[in-house]
């Protein structure tokens, strides 16, 4: 086991309280020790749900270890169902007390409950949450779903929607996307899962033609075990940016047996056109580093590279499950994959590619911010920002306009880069010039230019190894670098002085300053 400060995905079985709490009428009984109950706060602070999650703790202590721990979880057990009346129980262990081997599972089903028991076996040392999420789902529409006679059946074309889930990163405005496209086409839906999908609504979960697999690693499962039993195929199409929405409409035609062709021609997004009128300084060739879950991360690179016209420079997931997925995008992409759940590793990759925008999770949101590079969120995991009041879909093309937005956006900074090229001799943009939306308090040009030992000489994000080898910078040189516009300066600064290091320059003069500017901009 590795003790880590950060981590992309909590154990199995936060994965497993992610679908119990998206569901209703469920309840979770976790063999677990009293810290444990930390775990509602993700759900109560983070993603802001007006309920705690339907879980209860055995919360066993330090003391307890001595005595019948079983007996324990028994009680809480017969306790959760005659307080809450579910009607199916989860039963499951967390890390520590799979260490105890009390066997919840074997327990509950003991106990002649009045309500199905669904028994939980998520391995905490090998597996992590989203692998919990998907085997919970499966084992509950395993436990609930009953083949329906052609009598039983509805009028078709329908479909189940599958993976919208509690702490999802934006599943809540993704799912009105997708149910709006989906009405469109005349399609109804049967149920949406785990997300408000009661019990009773699980038993009807074979009436549909197809499942929509909207978050596959939370649903991938469960929807290959439907198509097995019920013969219901799944879509492939994860409908994220303006290409993958309109597949992803030509796809449930194709499964709903429908004419798509209206819902086609009405359905358009303004991030295309933005994307092809937006000064192309922003867009072309930005070299960009994506990381995240599979299927955003896929997503991002496709829509990077297709629809913004940006230069894939690196593609990763910490979803090992998905690694094969998110290799064939990086070879696709002319990259190399990074397959990790360490952010270390991932930080490094990040520094050593030097991209110009980073699309990532909040590690690499933290991760940019010290490397000073441009971020947007993409995926999972989530915090507290992730959970916007306004609606702010990643699916469809409502979708497609906020990915245009939240990535475009931290590259233009509000300033015309060509402007800033044409006005830096101007009195108003010398480097200490307050911004002239404060008040327009610019302080006057200095008279005399400043002298090296004034400025920073060392680079913000050097590594100590670095440090120690950064070549020093000639007063000629330092000026010239303090005329390029504050947000690329970082960058200037570092790419100089990574190619006088690599050279063995030991001070940057104002020709190594324009030499590596050539080079890099090769
Ligand atoms: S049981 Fe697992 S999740 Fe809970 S406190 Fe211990 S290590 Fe953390």
């Amino acid at each position: 086991m590795q003790l880590t400060l950060w981590t992309y995905e909590g154990p199995p079985h936060v994965g497993a309280m992610r679908v119990a709490t998206a569901l209703r009428d469920v309840h979770y009984v976790l063999h677990a020790p009293q810290g444990d109950t930390y775990a509602d706060l993700l759900f109560t602070m983070i993603e802001r749900r007006e309920q705690r999650p339907p879980v209860t703790y055995t919360t066993f202590q330090a003391r307890d270890l001595g005595g019948d721990t079983a007996a324990l979880f028994q009680t809480a057990a017969r306790e959760a169902v005659r307080r809450f009346a579910p009607k199916a129980l989860l039963v499951g262990a967390s890390c520590t007390a799979e260490l105890i081997q009390d066997d919840p599972g074997g327990l509950a089903q003991a106990m002649g409950l009045p309500v199905p028991v669904i028994p939980l076996e998520l391995p905490s040392y090998q597996r992590k949450e989203n692998w919990g999420a998907a085997e919970t789902f499966y084992r509950v529409v395993r436990a609930l779903a009953r083949p329906l006679t052609p009598a039983e059946r509805s009028p078709g074309p329908r479909c189940n929607i599958l993976g919208p889930c509690a702490l999802g990163f934006r599943h809540r405005d993704d799912l009105v996307e997708v149910r709006r496209l989906i009405e469109a086409l005349g399609i109804t839906v049967n149920l949406v899962a785990p997300e408000r999908a009661g019990v009773d609504d699980l038993a009807r979960i074979a009436d549909a033609d197809f499942n929509v697999v909207l978050y596959p690693e939370i649903a991938g499962t469960a929807a290959a075990w439907l198509q097995r039993s019920f013969g219901q195929p799944a879509t492939r199409t994860v409908p994220i940016g303006h290409g993958a929405t309109l597949d992803f409409i030509d796809e449930l035609a194709t499964l709903a047996g429908v004419d798509a062709s209206a819902v086609r021609a009405e359905t358009t997004s303004r991030a295309r056109w933005y994307a092809r009128s937006v000064d192309a300084n922003y867009l072309h060739r930005k070299r960009v580093f994506i990381f995240g879950d599979a299927t955003h991360a896929v997503a991002a690179a496709r829509v990077a590279a297709h629809e913004m016209g940006f230069e894939v420079a690196g593609i990763g997931t910490y979803s090992r499950e998905f690694a094969r997925e998110v290799r064939a995008a990086a070879e696709a992409h002319g990259c190399e994959a990074l397959i990790t759940d360490d952010y270390l590793e991932v930080e490094a990759r990040i520094a050593a590619l030097q991209p110009d925008l980073v699309l990532g999770t909040q590690m690499e949101r933290h991760i940019a911010k010290r490397l000073r590079v441009p971020c947007a969120v993409i995926s999972a995991p989530v915090h507290v920002q992730d959970f916007p009041a306004r609606y702010a879909p990643q699916m469809g093309m409502e979708g497609a306009n906020v990915l245009f937005d939240t990535w475009v956006h931290p590259l233009m900074m509000g300033l015309e880069e060509h402007l800033i090229g044409m006005f830096r001799e101007d009195h108003e943009f010398h480097p200490d010039a307050a911004p002239s939306h404060l008040g327009g308090g610019a302080s006057p040009a200095p008279a005399a230019p400043a002298a090296p030992e004034a400025v920073s000489p060392v680079a913000p994000v050097a590594t100590a190894a670095e440090a120690a080898n950064t070549p020093h910078w000639g007063a000629e040189a330092e000026r010239e670098l303090r005329k390029v516009p504050f947000f690329v300066r970082p960058k200037a600064r570092r790419n100089t002085e990574l190619y006088a290091r690599e050279r063995g320059i030991a001070t940057i003069t104002l020709e190594t300053l324009y030499d590596a500017k050539a080079h890099f901009a090769r």
